[in-house]
């Protein structure tokens, strides 16, 4: 509940965007006195300013760097490095900084309402499918329920907006985090931790102590990955309410308070009468879509927060069955001539396509991009195996390039020298040929799209449309 009282109050909003234009709203219609600092001056934010100006909201462009002098609080997007001047500022005049999901746990229910209990999924990759395969079985449970966080609804919005929930299934980013001090989940899960955003963060230790706030204050269940000793540490190293616990989910056996598969099916050995003793049947692993073993963890995550929250094993089936995964996340494109085509766009780095690669047997891999600093060993490494041929296309394919002369060095290897719109179906076409019956071309980048692509969208249409041009050809 929100105890602050805003009248007078003067808060300083960083950044005008998808979570500074709300908040400045917000706060503005509760008396405090807004100022919106915004790096940007362009056509777009003069445009944004205009609509907080006339409401009776002051925004200074194109100087996010100084913070007005009479500033109480500020409150950030997200994204803000936290080495901006603002924020040392701050910190050296003592005033506290919020994020986007700070000020909405802080204004829950303070218009009277009793607020939706918070259910919330973070990790490194994983946390899009796994909050909507939640609120999936949320729903099939009866409960009124939204995906909310950096997904479709914004959390502020779910907040404060006339709808009514029951619960709430949150997706939070490390960043959403960093600024998230008082945060109280019921119940979270930290789905895995590679590292990422370290550029933001500064190491991977801060990454990870970002990453671990989701279990503080937890009441319920703190839900980490068996496969990931760096979730458990995150669990043992939290302050939670008494008698909240530590669940595992694993995809193999689950021992007492873990959740895990057992001859194709997901089993709940965690939220049952008698731990030592019972398992109780959730799922088919059959009802996880698409069934991939990264997959079935993210079903298993899903079924934990859920079932903490009291939900019925069927409902878990239930709403797996009825979840459909967002696009360009490992999504089946087509089969032609016996040889099946994924996209899986969205593995932007060498985590999440370490995980789409472990999906299938044998595989023409199609990959490049931006590397964002990666290196590539490990992965090609451990895929060497499984793969019949790559196609390397991007800015930084001859990282790629070289760790497979490293590791793989008899897997034949396209090497596209081409970022023209006509890229991508060569590159479909090129592995076409390297394809045999039986295998999967796989779209899996490691790597960012924006070298050549709008965003990770754009390029899993373009490999989308070529596949499906491919497909009309030889019908
Ligand atoms: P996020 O919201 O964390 O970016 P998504 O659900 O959007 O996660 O999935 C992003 C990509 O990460 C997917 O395309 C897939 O390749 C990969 N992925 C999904 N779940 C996992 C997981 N549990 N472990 C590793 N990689 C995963």
């Amino acid at each position: 509940m929100s105890t602050v009282d805003w009248q007078g109050k003067h808060v300083t909003v960083a950044g005008l965007g998808v979570s500074g234009i709300p908040a400045a709203r917000a706060l503005h219609e509760r008396g405090a006195l807004v100022t919106v600092v915004n790096d940007g001056d362009d056509e777009r934010s003069r445009a944004q300013a205009a609509e907080l100006e006339a409401l009776g909201v002051t925004v200074r462009l194109g100087d996010g760097a100084t913070l007005p002098p009479s500033t109480e609080l500020v409150v950030t997007a997200p994204g803000w490095q936290p080495d901006k001047p603002l924020f040392l500022a701050a910190a050296e005049a003592g005033i506290p900084v919020w994020g986007d999901v700070e000020l909405a746990w802080r204004l829950r229910g303070d218009d009277g309402r009793e607020p939706a209990p918070w259910l919330a999924v973070t990790g490194t990759n994983g946390k899009t499918t796994t909050v909507r395969m939640l609120a999936s079985i949320l729903e099939a449970a009866g409960l009124r329920t939204a995906a909310v966080g950096n997904i479709g609804v914004s959390l502020l919005d779910a907040v404060l907006g006339e709808t009514e929930y029951d619960v709430l299934a949150v997706e939070l980013s490390s960043y959403q985090l960093h600024w998230a001090p008082s945060l109280r989940a019921h119940s979270a899960a930290v789905l895995n931790l590679a590292p990422d955003h370290l550029d933001w963060h500064g190491s991977m230790e801060a990454y990870a102590a970002d990453k671990g706030r989701v279990y503080e204050g937890n009441t319920v269940a703190c839900v980490y990955n068996a496969a990931d000793p760096a979730t458990e540490d995150l669990v043992r190293e939290a302050d939670v309410e008494e008698g909240c616990r530590a669940i595992g989910f694993t995809l193999g056996t689950p021992g007492p308070s873990q959740l895990g598969v057992v001859d194709g099916l997901l089993v709940d050995r965690a939220f049952v009468a008698d731990r030592q003793k019972q398992a109780q049947e959730l799922a088919e692993v059959a009802d996880v879509n698409p069934p991939a073993p990264h997959n079935v963890a993210n079903a298993l995550a899903a079924a934990a927060l859920a079932r903490a929250f009291g939900v019925e094993p069927a409902a878990v089936r239930d709403g797996l069955r009825a979840f459909r995964p967002d696009a360009h996340r490992i999504e089946h494109v087509a089969d032609i001539g016996e040889v099946a085509y994924v996209d899986d766009s969205k593995a932007t780095n060498t985590h999440a396509t370490e995980a789409s690669l472990a999906a299938y047997d044998s595989i023409v891999w199609i990959a490049g991009g931006l590397a964002k600093g990666a290196t590539f060993d490990e992965l090609v490494t451990g895929a060497a195996k499984r793969l019949r041929g790559v196609v390397l296309m991007g800015a930084d394919r001859a990282l790629i390039h070289e760790a497979l002369t490293r590791h793989a060095p008899d897997v034949p290897v396209v090497d596209l020298d081409r970022t023209d719109t006509g890229a991508m179906s060569e590159a479909v076409a090129r592995a076409a040929e390297l394809a045999r019956p039986g295998d999967t071309v796989l779209l899996a980048p490691a790597c960012a799209s924006m070298d050549m692509f709008t965003n990770y969208n754009k390029r899993g249409e373009a490999f989308a449309d070529a596949v499906r041009a491919r497909a009309d050809e030889t019908a």
